[in-house]
């Protein structure tokens, strides 16, 4: 999952950044309101973590903005202002949630998991594809009963592609949510990751799930008759 964060105060956005970025989520940082919209056209994003305060655009006008284009677009308000008022008018504003500076990391860990889980068909944090399991909440992945080990490319892959289960994806929009911007985008690093996942999957005995039509992209294919 791909995400958006805005915030102005270099310490903070760091220190946001690198938890986020080892719980296995691609990170791009944005310093001011106008490069938050910049980025916003430029990449695709599964949530933006937006603070109000900012140079040049301001968050409510950057947030309005947004909305004109994407209602669906999730944003997560992370604001130092804190009255009643302000988070009613921030949520009436478009926000999906808001969340008041200063603030635990575990909050907002579970809050950007709550709004990126309402993508998704179910409420549920846990999603099933045959013998694969995936629990998006502990971030564990499940092969035929037993847990893999993947490293946070992998199951940056594995998640989108359990997430999308059954419906092809380019290599285009793998690499847009599970990669940042300023990663390699080289096509042999996504396909170095995309081929030893297939192998951790194959190894354990979920063989052939990913399939791969070139030209087109990836599926996850789920048999019906495997049960977890
Ligand atoms: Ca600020």
């Amino acid at each position: 999952m791909k995400l958006l964060l805005v915030e102005d105060e270099e310490l903070l956005s760091k220190t946001i950044a690198k938890g986020l970025g080892m719980l296995g989520y691609a990170i791009d940082c944005a310093y001011d309101g106008e490069e938050a919209l910049y980025l916003y056209e430029l990449n695709e994003y599964d949530l933006m973590i937006l603070d109000l305060n900012l140079p040049k655009v301001d968050g409510m006008e950057v947030l309005r903005r947004i909305r004109r284009q994407d209602e669906e677009f999730r944003v997560l308000i992370l604001s130092a202002r804190n009255s009643l008022e302000d988070k009613v008018s921030g949520l009436d504003s478009g926000s999906n949630d808001y969340l008041t500076k200063p603030f635990e990391f575990r909050e907002l860990e579970a809050r950007i998991r709550s709004l990126l889980r309402r993508n998704f068909t179910t409420r549920n944090t846990r999603i099933v594809c045959g013998c694969l399991q995936l629990d998006t909440a502990a971030k564990k992945s499940i092969c035929c009963g037993q847990e893999i080990e993947l490293t946070r490319k992998e199951y940056a892959l594995f998640e989108y592609l359990m997430v999308h289960a059954g419906k092809m994806v380019s290599a285009e929009e793998l690499i847009e949510h599970a990669w940042d911007s300023e990663a390699d985008l080289f096509s042999n690093s996504f396909r170095f990751h995309i081929h030893s996942l297939r192998k951790k999957l194959d190894a354990a005995g979920a063989v052939g799930y990913i399939v791969n039509q070139r030209g087109h992209g990836y599926r996850l294919e789920c048999p019906k008759e495997v049960q977890p």
